[in-house]
């Protein structure tokens, strides 16, 4: 596992042990339900989690069901959410998600002022936040975002290889 860690006191680090297990908890309940939609889409799951840690939004991969181009799990969490918050900003928040975003949701999760990404697998192909390329360091992004990748790594890469495995035997 890779994580991320800013500099800090042991208190702080204590701290960020216990958030790393709540959020180890919140990947486990993601990937289920990655499962359940990995039926009918790519199993990808986002929730969003407010600055006292309660879900405020959920979404899974939607694309084929709403014939939407922008149906990304991590755009559906964050509508959900604003529309709990009232609000665009998100600089107090947390979006988890089994896979690295994607250029086009990196980019929300910059226009949004998320607070904190925290992602499992490695996107090499697709990802927009180091995985291929990282656009939370680019200069274009005027948001600065806390990013912890690898989250249950193995865990959640393994459900994804199992999804596109299965997608090539059956063309
Ligand atoms: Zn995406």
């Amino acid at each position: 596992m890779r994580y991320i860690f800013e500099n800090g006191n042991s208190n702080r680090n204590q701290q960020k042990k216990l958030n790393n297990s709540n959020f180890s908890k919140w990947m486990i309940s993601i990937l289920r339900r990655s499962k359940e939609i990995g039926k009918v889409e790519i199993p990808i799951c986002s929730i969003i989690l407010d600055e006292r840690g309660r879900c405020i939004g959920r979404g899974v991969n939607r694309r084929n069901i709403n014939k939407d181009p922008l149906g990304h799990a991590e755009i559906i969490a964050l509508r959900q959410a604003s529309l709990i918050k009232n609000d665009w900003r998100f600089n107090e928040c947390t979006i988890i998600t089994n896979l690295e975003p994607c250029t086009m949701c990196a980019s929300a999760l910059i226009q949004a002022r998320m607070g904190k990404v925290i992602f499992g697998a490695y996107d090499k192909k697709r990802g927009g936040l180091g995985g291929s390329i990282d656009l939370s360091k680019h200069e274009s992004a005027h948001h600065k975002m806390e990013i912890i990748g690898g989250l249950l790594e193995e865990e959640c890469s393994q459900i994804l290889q199992i999804w596109f495995k299965k997608l090539r035997t059956q063309k």
